[in-house]
Parts: C-alpha cells; structure tokens; sequence
C-alpha cells in the first residue's frame, strides 16, 4: 500500500527519480542518495512497512536471497575488499527514514568507514537468562 507521505513508497512507485540497480514485482533496489562507500545501495520492499517487526517471514527470504545476488555483483563489479549489511530498527537504532530498507555496504581498504559497534559485557547467567526469555517468545 503506497504511503503519500514516505519518501521510499514514492521512490518505489517511480514517483520520486532514483538511480536504480534492480527492480522486480517486490523489491527496488536502488543507490544510497549520500554513500557510506562507492556502491552503497538499499534494498526497499515496494509494499510499506516501517521496519523488521512489520515484516513477513516469506518477505524476509526472498529479501535475503536478493541480498545475495546483488552482494556478489557488487563483488564482480566493484572489486570490494568486503561489505556490510546494515539494517536500522527505530530511531534508537539510527533508523531515518521509516520504510524498512537493507543496507549493502561495499568495503574498501582505507575507506575510513566504521561500522562497528563498542565490545560490552554480560555474565554466564545474564546471557543464559536473556537467550531463554527470548527462545519463549519465537
Ligand atoms: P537509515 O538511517 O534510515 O537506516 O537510512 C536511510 C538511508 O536512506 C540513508 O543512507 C540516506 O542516505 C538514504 N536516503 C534518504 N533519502 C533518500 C532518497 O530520497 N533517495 C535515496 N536514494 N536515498 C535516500
Ligand atoms: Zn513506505
């Protein structure tokens, strides 16, 4: 369902012009407007939905095979050294735009990207306690 108000469902409807890699009956995958690296691309359900908690599993499998293929053209393409997926949850999570989209992130070395996260800490016990509390709810 096509939202007026969001830029992605615009981009998807060919609305708004992007610079586009693929297309198919449920995905556009398009280049980033402001690139992390050279190659920097989303892939966009074309139905709305804000972000993984809205998503379907059926959506999610074809949407990592997607990711697949357009990850080894990059490879083949671009000649990047590696590359990260990224995929942004809230705004706690650095989500900006709120139509869910991947990120795909070719790699380069020297690009003077950091994509990483702060190492933190937890207890045997607090582990064990959070992977069961969550084990219950799937
Ligand atoms: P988020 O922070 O929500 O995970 O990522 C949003 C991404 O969308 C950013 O990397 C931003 O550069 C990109 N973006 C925002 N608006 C547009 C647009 O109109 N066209 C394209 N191609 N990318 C956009
Ligand atoms: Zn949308």
């Amino acid at each position: 369902m096509k939202d007026e108000n969001c830029i992605f469902c615009r981009i998807a409807a060919g609305d708004i012009p992007s610079t586009t890699i693929y297309e198919d009956e449920f995905f556009i995958v398009i280049m980033d407007l402001s690139p992390a690296t050279k190659g920097h691309a989303l892939i966009i359900p074309k139905e709305h939905m804000a972000d993984i908690f809205e998503m379907d599993e059926k959506t999610a499998g074809k949407l990592f095979k997607l990711a697949v293929r357009i990850a080894k053209a990059m490879k083949k393409a671009l000649n990047c050294d590696g590359l990260n997926i990224v995929q942004n949850n809230g705004e706690i999570a650095g989500q900006t735009v709120r139509h869910f989209h991947l990120h795909l992130i070719p790699r380069y070395e020297g690009d003077g990207q950091n994509i990483l996260w702060t190492p933190g800490e937890a207890s045997d016990e607090e582990r064990r306690m959070t992977a069961e509390a969550i084990r219950e709810k799937m």
